[in-house]
């Protein structure tokens, strides 16, 4: 095992990373910017050290400030979290150059699954079935010839896209020109790579996604869904596990069809494979994220394996101890991400100090998170500032201790989303777990 991790990101999964360690003995170094000075995950490391200014490319980003830093501490490995370098191939490229371990598959696993084409192409040798589309585009009449064979409606992708961006709906021909400049554009400024292809938009479908775990030995395990439908503008809003319209017979099938493609690609660490899924028991291949996803926990409430410990013994080369016939899946646990946004004000982003904090407790109920009272929240990152996690026998009981937690939750000073996610608990689409991608979009 490691001796020392730093951990290259902020906020709650900084935390959630400080506090595996701990339990494992393993010493902690943060990182941050110089708007994070006040930042919980600074207080809870054992060492800190300011990497750069408040714009993410200043500091989280800062490729080079992060592993200076990591040399100097002697740190043995970095753990990226979710977002920021998470699924930087270069970085991860960097960290072995530097005798460090990057807490992630390989580079070579990150470049491929990072880019939404070969992905695809990845896993069609693997067997798994993939959305219908084209190939990259070269040009505009390349894209009105592929549309035609597709039919609309459908999606123009970046290859690079992530976070629900860089990912256009297009209605009809007409769209297709602004769609396609908008896409490549979007895709440029956030990702630095502007090339795009097109996918039949499927409608109605669930977004369920599948949790993978593989060791360094050819050990891959799933465990199990995620049924992370409850979206706004291809944002995650609600997650849950298990999906409870998936029969035990298609489950089977995404989770064999889910190892077959992480022992195609050689997958180590912790990733997580993406499906749309139709009401036919249909599914098909969207994207994978090879690092930590940010509704990890609801898979370690019904499966009781600690994810973020699990990545980093794996990362230290540890063999899995368990295999997949011993993983069992017991209750359901729901997320709900806690946003300091206006859902009332187009969802407005609200910046402020946490004047008052009272954290909803009882059996069953977390809430990872960074935010303390008196904490002033920085303009310059993620708007997400807490993940409210409950598990319970049944789906009926799960909803209901939800609805409980997010009324005892408060938080005053910013403006936030716990009301607006008591009311999609009772929405007729979710509890009755029919709810799909576009549910939300129209009970707006
Ligand atoms: P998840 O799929 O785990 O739910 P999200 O897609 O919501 O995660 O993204 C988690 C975080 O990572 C967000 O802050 C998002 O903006 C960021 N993110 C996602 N994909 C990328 C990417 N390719 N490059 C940079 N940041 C990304
Ligand atoms: P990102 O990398 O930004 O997460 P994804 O490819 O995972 O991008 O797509 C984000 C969301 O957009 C999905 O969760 C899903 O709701 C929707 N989506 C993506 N592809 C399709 C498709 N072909 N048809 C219908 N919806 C889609
Ligand atoms: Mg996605």
């Amino acid at each position: 095992m490691f001796t020392k991790i730093l951990i290259a990101n902020r906020g709650e999964i900084a935390i959630r990373i400080i506090r595996a360690c701990r339990e494992m003995g393993v010493s902690t170094v943060a990182v941050f910017s110089e708007a994070d000075r006040e930042s919980l995950h600074v207080s809870l490391a054992d060492e800190s050290y300011c990497i750069g200014g408040a714009l993410s490319k200043d500091s989280y980003l800062n490729m080079s400030a992060i592993l200076s830093a990591a040399t100097a501490t002697k740190s043995e490995a970095i753990h990226p979290g979710y977002g920021f370098l998470s699924e930087n191939a270069t970085f991860a490229k960097l960290c072995t150059e530097h005798n460090i371990v990057f807490i992630g598959p390989e580079a070579e696993t990150i470049s491929l699954m990072g880019d939404k084409d070969k992905a695809r192409r990845a896993m069609q040798e693997a067997e798994v079935p993939v959305i219908p589309g084209c190939d990259l585009l070269t040009d505009l009449s390349h894209a009105k010839k592929e549309a035609k064979k597709i039919g609309f409606p459908l999606l123009i992708k970046a290859r690079s896209g992530g976070g629900g961006r860089g990912i256009r709906l297009v209605r009809s021909m007409d769209e297709l020109s602004p769609c396609y400049q908008a896409a490549a554009s979007e895709g440029l400024a956030a990702f630095g790579d502007g090339a795009v292809y097109l996918e039949k938009y499927l409608s109605p479908v669930k977004h369920i996604e599948m949790q993978l775990l593989a060791d360094h030995f050819g050990n891959v395990v799933c465990l199990g869904e995620r049924d992370c439908s409850t979206q706004r503008k291809n944002q995650k809003l609600i997650e849950e596990s298990p999906a409870e319209v998936i029969s035990a017979e298609t489950r089977k099938r995404m989770i064999d069809a889910t190892i077959k493609a992480g022992t195609t690609v050689g997958y180590r660490g912790v990733g997580t494979i993406e499906y749309l899924y139709d009401h036919n028991g249909n599914f098909f291949f969207m994207e994978m994220n090879t690092r930590l996803q940010v509704e990890h926990p609801v898979t370690e409430m019904v499966t009781l394996v600690d994810l973020v410990k699990w990545q980093i013994r794996v990362a230290a080369g540890m063999k899995l101890d368990f295999s997949q016939e011993d993983i069992v899946f017991k209750g359901h646990a729901i997320e709900c991400r806690i946003n300091a946004e206006d859902p009332y004000k187009s969802f407005q982003p609200s910046v402020g100090t946490i004047e008052m904090l009272h954290i909803p407790n009882g059996p069953w109920i977390r809430f990872d998170s960074a935010i303390y009272q008196g904490y002033a929240i920085p303009p310059y990152y993620d708007s997400m500032i807490g993940k409210l996690i409950v598990y319970a026998k049944t789906r009926d009981e799960a909803i209901r201790k939800m609805k409980a937690a997010l009324c005892e939750l408060i938080i005053e000073g910013v403006v936030h989303n716990t009301s607006f996610q008591a009311d999609i608990l009772s929405a007729e689409e979710f509890v009755n777990s029919t709810y799909t991608t576009d549910y939300l979009g129209a009970y707006l």
